[in-house]
């Protein structure tokens, strides 16, 4: 490697507040333009804010499960700007004393744990939102998300390559997403990254970096991140000087452009919000706040891989949604044999939930019932057929997994007679395939034990049906 690259990432989160920052309006995704607003949002002349608390408080569980310093007093800025989806031409931000400071996200490299900075977690209010195709000349301005609370989470330039970005960006959401705080729905826009990005030759000190401005996937953080290295590579081993830069990344041409020159902190005039009053945090409220944070998604893969056995990738798989992880913990509880829970979530129910995302919160299946299951199956009770029939069950009417199999006749057959009897009628129903066995034809073997689980209705024990058909041919 020629170059080394050196990656710092500004995401910006939309929280998840039932109402804005400043104003009563409702905070919601979709809803038909500019009838989520009032005078205050509007940026009409003499409307005040008030400060929303839930918004501050989403803040600082975010600050906490990022091993942030949450500052006991901060205050609100404004950072001005004039741009058509910004009415009152400023937006109130934080400046110089962020509300968390000095935190870290540790992410997991295949294996290899790293940690990143996080420089600074700051509250802020978003802008409207501009829509440009929906008519033929000029562009229509939307204000429903004018005020709706953002944090900003900056973090420092440790990340040092195109997969830890998006590694660290996944990470960074399902802490989000684990605490509540934000939905982190990335297609609505409400968690999106900036990628901060140079490149140098190592041991040098660090290049001149460039900014791409609101992508809005994993994948594209790191495909973007990928073609700036390369591109600022080629510059400067062309002779060329990498230009500080704001750029847009296309990710359907997989390629970026010049937007503008960066600006600095001074072009935006920042100044107190004197509208608010500083933000003072208690002890005893942080201590409450920090009490509410649930064990993250990181600190249970290495549990499951250390305690439980479960494999690295399906760690992974199982805690990127907390509702999985918590209904695989319940489940691998009630059952004694997480292994096995772990193997049906990934093969049966991650199927299910691939099928329809929303399966697990429409659905009658919970981690009580699937324990349940797995235990029946774990023991010998059911076969793995009639395990996914009750699961089936479970999700469309829910229910009790014992009575399900009582009602449905499913437990396992274990009576030596009823099996013995099976057997015998399937030799004497197919002569030529018991004559070609006992002549050395081996595949004979397979169709009269399918024959025989037939006729059991798949609900006998293979190994016994198998040994009392071995013992019955050979006689
Ligand atoms: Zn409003």
């Amino acid at each position: 490697m020629e170059y080394e690259v050196v990656i710092g990432l500004e995401i910006h989160a939309e929280l998840k507040t039932a109402t804005k920052m400043f104003c009563g309006c409702k905070n919601e995704f979709g809803a038909k333009p500019n009838t989520l607003v009032c005078p205050v949002c509007l940026g009409m002349p003499g409307a005040l804010p008030v400060m929303n608390m839930a918004a501050v408080e989403y803040a600082v569980r975010a600050g906490l499960a990022m091993n942030c310093k949450i500052s006991s007093f901060s205050k609100m800025d404004r950072k001005n700007y004039f741009y058509p989806d910004l009415p009152k031409a400023y937006q109130i931000s934080q400046y110089d004393l962020p509300l968390c400071t000095d935190g870290h996200v540790e992410i997991d490299v295949n294996g290899k744990y790293k940690r990143i900075g996080i420089e600074r977690i700051h509250l802020e209010e978003d802008a409207g939102k501009l829509i440009h195709d929906a008519i033929d000349h000029g562009s229509l301005v939307d204000y429903n998300r004018c005020g709706v609370p953002l944090i900003e989470i900056v973090s420092r330039p440790d990340i040092s390559s195109p997969e830890d970005a998006r590694i660290f960006l996944e990470t960074v959401k399902t802490i989000l997403e684990y605490t509540g705080v934000s939905d982190c729905k990335m297609q609505e826009g409400s968690l999106r990254a900036d990628v901060n990005l140079s490149v140098r030759r190592p041991g040098e000190p660090m290049g001149t970096r460039t900014e791409m401005k609101n992508i809005n996937s994993l994948h594209a953080v790191q495909r973007a991140a990928q073609a700036e290295a390369k591109r600022q590579a080629a510059v400067i081993r062309s002779g060329g000087r990498v230009i500080q830069e704001t750029r847009r990344w296309d990710d359907a041409r997989k390629e970026s452009f010049p937007l503008r020159s960066k600006e600095e902190a001074m072009d935006y005039r920042f100044m107190p919000e004197p509208d608010l009053v500083p933000l003072v945090i208690g002890q005893e409220w942080l201590e409450e706040i920090r009490r509410s944070i649930p064990e993250l998604a990181l600190s249970r893969v290495k549990r499951y891989i250390d305690d439980l056995g479960i494999p690295r990738y399906d760690a992974h798989l199982i805690t990127q949604s907390r509702f999985l992880a918590d209904m695989f913990e319940t489940a691998a509880a009630a059952c004694g044999n997480p292994k096995l829970v772990s193997n049906w979530i990934m093969t049966d129910i991650l199927r299910r939930i691939n099928e329809d995302k929303d399966f697990l919160a429409a659905s009658g299946l919970d981690g009580q019932n699937l324990g349940r299951v797995m235990l029946l199956l774990d023991k010998g009770e059911i076969t793995p057929n009639s395990a996914k029939e009750i699961l089936d069950i479970l999700a469309r009417e829910g229910g009790d997994p014992d009575a399900i199999t009582e009602k449905k006749g499913m437990r396992v057959q274990r009576d030596q007679n009823l099996i013995a009897r099976a057997v015998e009628e399937v030799i004497a129903q197919n002569p030529k395939a018991a004559a070609d066995y006992r002549a050395g034809k081996e595949k004979s073997f397979s169709f009269l034990m399918g024959k025989a689980m037939a006729a059991l209705k798949g609900r006998a024990d293979p190994v016994q049906v198998r040994e009392l058909l071995l013992r019955r041919l050979k006689e």
